[in-house]
Formats: structure tokens, sequence, C-alpha cells
């Protein structure tokens, strides 16, 4: 079931593996027939994740990347739609040598051969394939056929983990397991047989709910794995040990014993726990609302990143969502000066990707106050773009700034559309179409991008087809912004910031760095930014050890 945590299961099965000295790679199947995640709505589907060659993915694939510490690509990850694309691009071009090309067997060998490469690209001894969507569900069906076909062929080599969820009606009542018995019902009749049931739940399981599983799906009682709530998603891999389950897959595998070694992640996962002081971090943003719910799922890489480096410094983020609409002018719905006094309670603001023109101008009031009141500031993306515009606006006075993809016809365009993206967008192909992926950049010594990398030369991710226009780099300088980072033609501006006499923090880039924070290893930007909102901290409340909880931060 979607949301039931299959991605995160996924990852910590990868982890403990790993951990055991195996080489793992993770692919996901996304069951949809969009070609790829990239023309979707994150409030409908989530953060969009980019890969390192351009792959616009689900964030599941963020989850792989910062579990296993692994740089992904396209070939880790596939949907209906690329799919059936390759196999008819195949066909046009007589690739199946004039035979009847039909749905099976020939969609689900598609699948068992990306599979393949998959792991020959990584030189893996273990790949991780999760089928996204509900079991009996008809749009993830031709996937079961694949594994069943795996299996078939590989029977030592397979091993099938159905994820479960154990709903409760009332905090007293027992989970129950009825649901987990028919979707194994469901498994059984599309071939399969589950080898491990991790049981999703809010508490641990009890030995007689596992029993009652283990009786009734054709599985021993350790066959059944605990996978309750849990306050950070980083313990999940330790508690699935607590359960055995390393050992377990092992010897499923037929896989001789091999020893453990997670101690940095534990260590880890034990400073998220031990972390006392709070940093408060708002997020502004448009994407949050769906109905009466709060989606964080928009931003998921940049909460992630957030606790890397809060984990870091060992301090405990406090993260809350800002409607950037609150900031907006009283005339125009928002509450003006009122709202914009909010931010003066956090110790750091980010303005994450985004795009058109809902609550931008709620965005600017907010980067003009941490602007001008010294509340550091990180834009990623869109929130580079638009602390550009801010900057043009309200220090510059160039009337009417503004980035095209807002105001076609401004004035003053110190955002604009790269020439190459125009003819794109005039012909309506917007489908991996963006500038994607990892591009180089160059940072100037002496600057505070300089400082948090230490060198000189990067490499991040991209998802935009807008950029600082050249013709106003000169007179952005003049005026005191400073372009630290630049594509090695120096062409487009990558990163853009204030020094540090100016503000503590007030730093953009054009790419995004939430997109290569690891665990072990946080980006270097966002612990700049962590270290000066924890500094703010201190500044304002120097003794105090505020014990709150993050509203987020799980
Ligand atoms: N909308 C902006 C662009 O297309 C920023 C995109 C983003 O934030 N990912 O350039």
């Amino acid at each position: 079931m979607s949301g039931v945590g299959k991605g995160v299961a996924s990852s910590s099965i990868g982890k403990i593996l790993q951990s055991r000295g195996l080489e793992v790679t993770s692919l996901k199947i996304d069951p949809y027939v969009n070609v790829d995640a990239g023309t979707m709505n994150p409030t409908e589907h989530g953060e969009v994740f980019v890969l390192d060659d351009g792959t616009e993915c689900d964030q599941d694939m963020g989850n792989y990347e910062r579990f296993l510490d692994r740089d992904f690509s396209g070939k880790n990850y596939m949907t209906t739609g690329s799919i059936y694309q390759a196999v008819i691009e195949r066909e046009r071009s007589m690739g199946y040598g004039g035979k009847c090309v039909e749905v099976v067997p020939h969609i689900p060998l598609e699948v068992l051969g990306r599979i393949d490469k998959a792991a020959e690209t990584a030189k893996a001894n273990i790949v991780i394939t999760e089928i996204g969507g509900t079991v009996g569900e008809y749009q993830n069906i031709l996937f079961l056929e694949a594994i069943r076909m795996a299996k078939i062929k590989h029977p030592k080599d397979v091993l099938t983990v159905l994820v479960s969820y154990l709903p409760i009606m009332n905090d007293d009542n027992e989970p129950k397991t009825k649901p987990t018995q028919y979707a194994v019902r469901t498994l059984n009749s599309a071939g399969i047989q589950p080898d491990i049931i991790l049981t999703r739940a809010k508490h641990p399981l009890d030995e007689k709910r596992k029993e009652k599983i283990a009786f009734n799906c054709n599985l021993r009682e350790k066959d059944i794995i605990s996978a309750p709530d849990v306050l950070s998603l980083y313990d999940i891999p330790v508690n699935f040990e607590k359960d055995n389950l390393g050992n377990l897959i092992l010897e499923k595998l037929s896989m001789r014993p091999r020893k453990k070694d997670m101690k940095e992640w534990r260590a880890f996962a034990k400073r998220i726990h031990n972390a006392k002081d709070v940093v408060r971090i708002g997020i502004v943003g448009k994407y949050f609302a769906s109905g009466k719910f709060i989606l964080a799922d928009s931003y998921l890489s940049v909460i992630e990143s957030i606790k890397h480096s809060a984990a870091f410094w060992g301090v405990r983020p406090e993260i809350r969502w800002l409607d950037s609409g609150q900031f907006e002018a009283v005339k125009d719905g928002g509450r003006g000066a009122e709202g914009l006094k909010e931010l003066d309670g956090f110790d750091g603001i980010i303005v994450p990707g985004g795009f058109g023109s809902r609550g931008v101008e709620g965005k600017l009031a907010a980067i003009r106050y941490c602007r001008e009141n010294k509340i550091p500031y990180f834009g990623l993306c869109y929130g580079m773009q638009l602390a550009t515009v801010e900057y043009a606006r309200n220090v510059l006075k160039l009337k009417g700034a503004d980035t095209t993809e807002i105001d076609p016809k401004t004035k003053n365009p110190v955002i604009d559309i790269l020439p190459e993206q125009k003819k794109l967008m005039a012909e309506k192909r917007y489908g991996a179409s963006m500038r994607l992926g990892a591009c180089p950049a160059v940072l100037k010594k002496g600057t505070i991008a300089y400082g948090a990398y230490g060198q000189e030369k990067i490499s991040e991710r991209h998802r935009h087809r807008y950029e600082v226009n050249p013709a106003y780099v000169k007179r952005l300088e003049h005026g005191g912004l400073v372009f630290s980072g630049v594509s090695p033609s120096r062409r487009l501006m990558e990163v853009a910031e204030l020094p540090r006499a100016v503000h503590p923090f007030f730093l953009g880039s054009q790419f995004h760095p939430e997109l290569k924070s690891r665990p072990l290893r946080p980006h270097p930007l966002f612990k700049e930014f962590v270290k000066a909102a924890a500094a703010r901290r201190s500044a304002i409340h120097p003794n105090s050890t505020i014990n709150a909880m993050g509203s987020v931060a799980k």
C-alpha cells in the first residue's frame, strides 16, 4: 500500500545487507503510465527526486541513495510507461525479429532485463527491487508476474518480502492481521509466496500475532518481522536487526553468515535521539495542503537534509511549514507585517524549489524580511532565483524586477528562461526537458560557498528552466550580491550569496543541494546553514535547552 513505508523498508534492508559487506543496489518500479515523475504535481505524488543522469523519479530513490550512500541512475528506476515505451520502440525497430509482441511475457521480460542491468552496472551481490502500489490492484500485476518468473528461473536467488499494514481501531485494540492474510492470498493467486513479511504497525508485534500470521500465511514465526512506528526513520535498520532480519535474509538466500558493521550508522541514529538544543527552521512553500492534510512529502529531501546536518551539529530541528500566502500584503489576502513578524521566531528560513506564480510575492516578502533582519536564509533553486529578484527590486531599485516565469513582460528580467528552453516550451515538450541532473560548477575562493565545500570544483543536481540573466550579473555584483559559484563557462550563475560581514547567512543555489545530502555526509551548504541557524539560536537563548520535538522531524 502506498505510504506504508515500502521505500524505507527496502532501503533499510539494503543498509543491513550492505553493513554485512555486500554490494547492494536498489531498483524502484512505479506502476503508473507516466514515463517518469517529472510531469507530476508534488502534492499528488510527493517530491520529484532527480538523479545525477537527470532521471526524474520517485522520492524513494532518494531514500535508497541516502540509506546506501550510493549514486543511482535511470537504470535503477522504471515505470509502466517507460517499460511499454521501450518494448514498443524495440518492436518498431524489429528488435523482436518479427515475433508477435505480447504483454506476457514481453513486458515482464523487459522488467527482468532491467533488473539484470542494474545488478551488472553496480557489480552488485544483491538487487533490491521495490514494486510500488498495492497487492491486488491491476497496475502492478505484470511486475508481480516478472518476480514470479524470476523465482521460477532462480529459486535460490530470489526472495520476496511483503510489507503489510496492521490496522488498529483504537489504541487498546489488537492490531488486525486479516488484511495481511488477504494480501498473502492475493499474492498467492499471482503465483507468489512471500518469504518474509514485514508488519508495519504502531507498536511492535507480539508473539501471538506473529504466530497467527505465520500459521495463516504459510510461514514460520521468525519470518514475521516487526516494523513498528519509530521516532526517526534512521532507526529502522537497527530495529530490523533486533528481529534478526539480516541473518534471516542471508539464510534464505543460502548465503554464508557475515559479520555486521553498523557502528557509524548507529552512532548517527543515536545523535538524532540525544540532540536537545532546538533549532527552528521554517520552510516557506506552497505544496503543503491536500484537502485538510499537510503533505510534508513534497519537500522530503529538504527535511532529511536538515536532519543530517542537525545530527552533525548535535541539535534538534524543529521544522515548521509556512504557507507563503500569509506573508503577502493584507490587501492581497495575506497577513502582511504581522505575518512577517512571525519569522523572528525562527533561526533559519528556507525557500525551496518551486514553479509558477502562486505565493511568490509572499516568498519575496519573507526573503526580504530575512535579509533585512539578518535571519539565516537558504534558497534552493527557485529560492535562489527569488532572492535575486528581491535583491534587484529592493537593493538595486530595479523597478518591477522579476523572473519571466511570473512576468514575461517585465522591464527588468533578472531571471530569464534559457534560450534553449524557450523552443521546448513553444513546442509543449515538457517531459524530461528541463536543465536536469549533475552539472559542474566552480566556486570563488573566500566565499561562504567555498568555505563550506573546501574545494573549487563541485558537481550538483539541477532541475530548472530559468537562470540569472547574464545581462544583469554585473549590476547585481556592483550592488553587493556575490555570485560565488558559476558554471565552468561562466555563463550560468550557480550560487548567490551576501558576504558574512553583511549577513550571517544569505545564500541561494541554482541547483538542489538537498538531493545530495547523506546521513553520514551532510551536504556542505546545509551544514553551513544549520550552523548559522544554531548560532542565531544560542545568541537569542544563551542558556536554554528547549526540549521540544520537531513538528515533522520523524
Ligand atoms: N521554476 C524555476 C525554474 O524553472 C525553479 C525550478 C525549481 O525550483 N526546481 O527555473
